[in-house]
């Protein structure tokens, strides 16, 4: 079993999206093994989103990131970082498979209704930034 990180972004949220993703995702073979409601605020955001520190949009992207409250998760299946991002599609909708999350409820490269890590590495990172190992949940059954 893996896990990965997704946060159902500010856009997700304001667009009351957060239970057809949720349902999408768990359709999907996703366990949510974790999940809360947060704000960000400019050094949370900042801070998750580091590596992206020199790329020309990181303002921006920091700025959408604490526009609203968001649903960050944690997520668990057979090969579950590779399966999330090929069922959240594409970062830009506009290239995004036909029947992925961001192809169905995505506006923009940025607003992008979802996260997801891209690595082992990343979602080690990610998981720890918004959950302790308290949090996490034994979700064998359910
Ligand atoms: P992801 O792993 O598919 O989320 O994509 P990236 O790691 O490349 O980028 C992180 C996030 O930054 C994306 O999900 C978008 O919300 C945002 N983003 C990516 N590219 C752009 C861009 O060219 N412009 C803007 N404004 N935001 C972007």
């Amino acid at each position: 079993m893996q896990r990965t990180l997704a946060i159902l972004k500010p856009d997700c949220v304001r667009k009351n999206l957060v239970g057809k993703v949720l349902a999408h995702l768990q359709e999907a073979g996703f366990k949510i093994v974790a999940m809360k409601m947060v704000h960000l605020n400019a050094k949370t955001a900042g801070e998750f989103y580091a590596v992206h520190k020199q790329r020309p949009f990181f303002n921006d992207l920091v700025k959408f990131m604490t526009s609203g409250p968001c649903v960050p998760l944690v997520l668990e299946k057979e090969n579950a970082i590779q399966d999330y991002r090929k069922t959240i599609g594409a970062t830009d909708p506009a290239q995004a498979d036909e029947g992925t999350v961001r192809k169905l409820y995505a506006d923009s490269k940025e607003q992008n209704i979802v996260h997801g890590s891209d690595s082992p590495e990343s979602a080690a990172y990610e998981i720890a930034h918004f959950f302790s190992n308290a949090e996490l949940v034994d979700n064998f059954g359910a």
